[in-house]
């Protein structure tokens, strides 16, 4: 496959296809300990990407979903009871730092504010992390890379990043793969056959014309990844664009309505 690279380990990185030079500005990162913010919709690759990199570079990954709950401690760690006794378990950042890891911290924008005042001695030229109920000062591994990423259509004046967090970071903007990238992915992703992907990125196409006016996001590549992957196991194709194409953009009759014109026009 086209993307796939063998890591040193002999293991198959995970296929991703570039959309430009974003693989050899991920490694300039790495190799000089830059931290690197993704910007982007979601479902166009992103994670897919930083998989693939861990992969290429040999580095174990650990990738935390952020979410409006997530605090400092669920990222660096915790004391807690095991039959009896109270022991301190490392969180997925603190892992990645003794181990000389990539943490992935997807929508990082979603933490609480307190993720941010770890984040900010990891992101200078110290690497250190602070355990402040441990009282340990980790210095970072050689190896460790932090990694965030952000959808700049969700933002709103409560969650975006500060430009002193933002600022710490190289940042690098992913949008929709191009179309004949796109089919490709589909194609490979869900063994369905080009020609017969191709109408299906067409569709997304017009449907990501509509951002804005009638739905709030695009359709993902990922979305298109799962209409194909159903018809390549036998859906009818109607059927599997209304579930994966149309149902996941919008709960409006009428907005669906006129999605459902778009498919008839483009198939
Ligand atoms: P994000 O992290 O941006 O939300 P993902 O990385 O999870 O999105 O991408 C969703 C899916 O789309 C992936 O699981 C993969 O199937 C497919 N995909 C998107 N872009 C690519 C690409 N450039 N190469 C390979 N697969 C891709």
């Amino acid at each position: 496959m086209d993307g796939s690279h063998m890591n040193g380990n002999g293991a198959s990185a995970p296929f991703y296809l570039a959309q430009g030079d974003e693989c050899s500005l991920f490694e300039a990162a790495y190799d000089n300990n830059l931290p690197l913010l993704l910007k982007g919709p979601t479902g166009c690759g992103k994670t897919r990407f930083v998989a693939h990199m861990a992969a290429r570079l040999g580095r174990p990954l650990y990738t935390v979903a952020c979410h409006d709950d997530l605090t400092a401690a669920d990222l660096v760690g915790r004391y807690l009871l095991k039959g009896g006794e109270t022991v301190w378990v490392d969180g997925p950042l603190t892992r990645a730092v003794r181990e000389g890891a990539i943490c992935y911290l997807d929508e990082v924008v979603e933490a609480r504010k307190d993720v941010t005042v770890v984040l900010h001695p990891l992101t200078d030229d110290r690497r250190i992390l602070p355990i402040d109920r441990t009282g340990e000062e980790l210095e970072a591994t050689p190896g460790f890379m932090l990694v965030a990423s952000y959808n700049p259509g969700y933002q709103n004046i409560l969650k975006t990043l500060k430009p002193s967090t933002r600022q710490r970071f190289l940042s690098l903007e992913f949008g929709f793969p191009a179309p004949a990238h796109e089919v490709e992915i589909v194609a490979s992703e869900s063994g369905l056959s080009v020609e017969r992907v191709k109408p299906l990125v067409r569709l997304a196409g017009k449907l990501r014309d509509l951002k804005g006016q009638d739905i709030e996001e695009g359709v993902s590549t990922r979305l298109i990844v799962y209409a194909a992957t159903l018809i390549a196991k036998g859906m009818p194709v109607e059927r599997a664009i209304r579930t994966a194409m149309i149902e996941p953009l919008t709960d409006e009759e009428d907005v669906k309505r006129g999605l459902t014109d778009l498919v008839t026009a483009v198939f």
